[in-house]
């Protein structure tokens, strides 16, 4: 077949554009010739070359060396020159861990990162020297594949789990808590909220002890350092709502343990920083069973704590979940557990009745309670709840709200509301559906409930 002649534009458009290209500049120690090493494996991998010279460069990279005076010195007078010979200069390195003082000496640069931080300076690039085309990843949204409805996404910040509940194999599956740098974590939230989710529901098994296995590190979101740390992130996960985050992209925390820390992110919960709502697995009420459960934060007065928290925060939702007829548990335990129900006034609770898991240590406990005996308890412990539930609901009624509208029918809108995560809690009824569209926020008048839901009217 004899091929057609081509026209200009289409001999334009057909050839192959020039990768863009990084110039490097490598100082300090082994350890930041390996991060070099890294950084420059990554960009080749992607597709960018790598220049010899600040004038072939479109960028540049300085991986610094903060180790002592003369490192410093001689590090900020590699970027001032980076700068005057190219102009877009990445900082990565030791020197990028202290302080401010890169930005301070050049203010021009555009983003600093410190040591170890492939990911980080790898989205610096990216944000500032597109990504050469790839006829595979190309086809991948920068939000990635996501299985829920555009309008919501899971952000998972952790992988496994530091404790050991006796019922969980959890940790025997998954290992040992690995938190993924808060760089990483914040440009997905970011990716996640430019492609139109309205909501990130933060998850991990155990999303208070975010960054405790790297000690809290210091990473880099936007050029400015952010600890790897649950309040941190809160913050920073709060701020891309804008002004009110009622409006704007709601943040939900689930998986959170009641230790002291956790105190922090109520403030930014009463200040409309981040949704209201905290996610707390509970478990039992009675010590003894929460020792042989081993749970985590077992000896906090967490009835003292849920009422400091709604003293912070009046309009704060609790869901927690609950197991019943663990092994060991008597009426005792039991009767114990419905006392701290009753004073706890939760707004979303489950309730599983114990199962032995393969390979949990649990298993081995003595005691086992009767099928028969957790099932009763379970009824109770749900007929309590629901009663609790109902109260809490119907106070709701003639109250307006912001809720986010999940599917649209001719019969009326499926939302929810700030206090209900989607899957596990009750959900907004709302009449008339025709001005409503899924994934967009709307206010309602409160009109009626039940145990779990309520039904609402557009507000005019
Ligand atoms: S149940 Fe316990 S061990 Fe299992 S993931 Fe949760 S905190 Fe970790």
């Amino acid at each position: 077949m004899k091929a057609a002649k081509k026209t200009a534009p289409e001999k334009a458009r057909a050839r192959p554009k020039a990768a863009p290209k990084v110039g490097f500049v490598s100082l300090g120690c082994p350890k930041a010739l390996v991060d070099s090493e890294r950084i420059l494996t990554q960009l080749r991998a992607e597709g960018y070359l790598v220049a010899p010279t600040y004038e072939g460069a479109d960028l540049v990279v300085v991986n610094t060396c903060g180790f002592i005076d003369a490192a410093v010195e001689e590090s900020l007078d590699a970027i001032g020159e980076a700068l005057a010979e190219n102009g877009s200069v990445i900082v990565t390195g030791c020197l990028g861990a202290k302080g401010n003082i890169v930005k301070q000496t050049h203010p021009r640069v555009l983003a600093v990162t410190g040591p170890h931080a492939t990911d980080e300076v790898m989205n610096a690039v990216h944000a500032h020297l597109p990504q050469p085309h790839d006829r595979y990843t190309d086809l991948i949204p920068p939000q990635g594949v996501k299985l829920t409805p555009r309008h919501y996404a899971y952000l998972k910040i952790a992988e496994g789990c530091n404790h050991r509940c006796t019922f969980c194999i959890i940790p025997s599956m998954r290992g040992d808590l690995v938190s993924r740098p808060i760089g990483d974590v914040m440009q997905e939230a970011e990716n996640l909220v430019k492609a139109g989710v309205k909501e990130l529901l933060v998850i991990s098994q155990d999303t208070s002890a975010y960054g405790v296995d790297i000690k809290y590190r210091t990473g880099f979101w936007r050029g400015r350092p952010l600890r790897t740390r649950m309040t941190d992130l809160a913050a920073a996960l709060g701020g891309l709502a804008g002004k009110d985050a009622a409006s704007g992209v709601w943040v939900r925390l689930h998986y959170v343990y009641p230790y002291p820390h956790v105190d922090e992110v109520i403030p930014l919960m009463a200040e409309g920083k981040i949704l209201p709502y905290l996610d707390v697995p509970f478990q039992h009420a009675s010590p003894r069973i929460l020792k042989a459960m081993k749970r985590p934060a077992s000896s906090e007065n967490n009835l003292a704590r849920i009422k400091s928290w709604r003293q912070i925060c009046p309009g704060l939702t609790i869901r927690s979940t609950f197991i019943v007829g663990f092994p060991g548990e008597t009426d005792a335990d039991f009767e114990q557990l419905l006392e701290f129900l009753e004073a706890a006034q939760l707004d979303r609770v489950g309730c599983f009745a114990y199962s032995p898991v393969d390979g949990a240590k649990a298993n081995e406990l003595p005691d086992h309670v009767p099928e028969e005996i957790k099932e009763e308890r379970k009824a109770r412990f749900m007929t309590l709840q629901e009663k609790i539930s109902a109260a809490r609901l119907k106070h709701k009624i003639g109250s307006t709200a912001t809720v986010l509208v999940d599917a649209v029918s001719a019969k009326g809108a499926i939302a929810r509301s700030t206090a209900d995560a989607p899957e596990i809690d009750g959900v907004v009824h709302v009449k008339p559906s025709s001005a409503l569209k899924a994934g967009e926020f709307a206010t309602v008048r409160v009109t009626r409930s039940d145990k779990h839901d309520l039904w609402a009217e557009l507000s005019p």
